[in-house]
């Protein structure tokens, strides 16, 4: 195991091509009448992708062919394409690895259960967090994902799910997590849009409900405070992992920027400006972070706060010296939690067998 860098910013890369995705609805009618047709296109453009899924020009057919040619080849630029796929759990969950244009690659999974459907995106290709735990965190940051690059892993999923790929029959996309690779609040302005594509109403976006989006972050303290103001209700979640700064310097390392009365203050703002209480994530790490007296601690921090407890049983990574808590560890720790009033729930371990759990997204071809 070796201790990375902290990178903030993105190695500056050749820009991913424009895409419909990319663009504001204001956005989208100025392109096409830039491309020479008119205006009221854009809005058969948004219509076929945010509501059939489809990115295939030829397959527009509401759109004579000579439009099709011109706005597809200018808008819909193949961004995203599927290298494989591997599931588990007899196809309830799926990991599915992305070719990017310029080769970069990214993995999402879609995780099917009885009453939602869910895809975890990645906001970045790689990240630069370097979380000694996470498989992605090892492996550094690639690049920023641009706003179409994230829509797109959403509006494949919809459309998998929507084809009945995943059960035979037709399923609604309902949630998505950005808890994929990377840290969403590094990569903000971009992220955010896509938010907004995913949520505004068919057929300007996908007509996702706000609060069945998922924003996780290290803690990233000016992103939180900046999402607070954005207007937006995604639901917040921050990988919190350890009650005390000298742990948490170690297993988070932007906490030495940002320590944890500080993340735990800007999750309050975005609960007190949203309304929606946040969830905090903890890794259960036998030996590290489990001991009873940092559930106490942690039940201390949390009681009175509009905050809720999601402890991720630690899954393997490459060459991590680290292992699970044993479950009676586990169910002490969330004993400790509830003396204080504070509500938990232990995250299943979906998509362990295929690299596809939480921190073992490592993308490699
Ligand atoms: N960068 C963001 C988004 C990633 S979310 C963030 O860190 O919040 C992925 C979640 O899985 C985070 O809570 C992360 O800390 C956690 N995680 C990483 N590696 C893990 C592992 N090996 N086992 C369990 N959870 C892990």
């Amino acid at each position: 195991m070796t201790s990375l860098p902290l990178v903030f910013d993105a190695p500056r890369r050749a820009r991913p091509p424009r895409h419909l995705a990319d663009l504001s609805v204001e956005e989208r009618k100025s392109a096409v009448i830039e491309l020479g047709e008119a205006g009221f296109r854009a809005d058969q453009l948004s219509r076929q992708y945010f509501t059939r899924f489809e990115n295939r020009p030829e397959r527009m057919s509401d759109l004579p062919a000579a439009v099709r040619e011109r706005l597809g080849a200018a808008l819909f630029p193949a961004l995203v394409s599927e290298v494989r796929h591997v599931e588990a759990d007899r196809g309830a969950t799926r990991k599915t690895l992305w070719k990017l244009h310029d080769g970069t690659l990214v993995e999402s999974v879609l995780m099917r259960y009885r009453e939602r459907l869910t895809v975890c995106s990645s906001s970045q290709a790689g990240c630069g967090m370097a979380c000694p735990f996470c498989a992605t965190g090892q492996g550094g940051l690639q690049r920023n994902l641009s706003t179409a690059e994230i829509v797109e892993q959403v509006v494949a999923a919809a459309r998998i799910a929507a084809h009945g790929e995943l059960s035979g029959r037709p399923v609604r996309l309902s949630n998505v997590v950005f808890m994929g690779m990377g840290e969403p609040l590094a990569n903000y302005n971009r992220v955010v849009a896509a938010v907004r594509r995913l949520t505004d109403s068919a057929p300007a976006g996908l007509g996702l409900s706000q609060r069945s989006i998922t924003l996780s972050t290290v803690g990233l303290v000016p992103g939180m405070q900046r999402l607070a103001e954005e207007g937006l209700h995604v639901t917040l979640a921050v990988s919190l992992h350890a009650p005390d700064d000298e742990l948490r310097d170690t297993l988070v390392p932007v906490n030495t920027r940002w320590p944890v009365r500080e993340v735990l203050e800007a999750a309050d703002n975005y609960a007190a400006r949203t309304g929606r209480r946040y969830s905090i994530e903890y890794a259960m790490i036998r030996d590290i972070n489990d001991q009873p007296w940092r559930a106490d601690l942690l039940g201390q921090l949390l009681s009175g706060r509009l905050a809720h407890v999601n402890l991720i049983p630690l899954n393997p990574t490459p060459g991590s010296r680290w292992d699970a808590s044993p479950k009676p560890v586990e169910q002490r720790f969330v004993a400790g939690l509830q003396a204080h009033g504070v509500p938990v729930t232990v995250r299943d371990t979906r998509g362990r067998e295929i690299d596809g759990a939480c921190g073992q997204l490592a993308a490699s071809g």
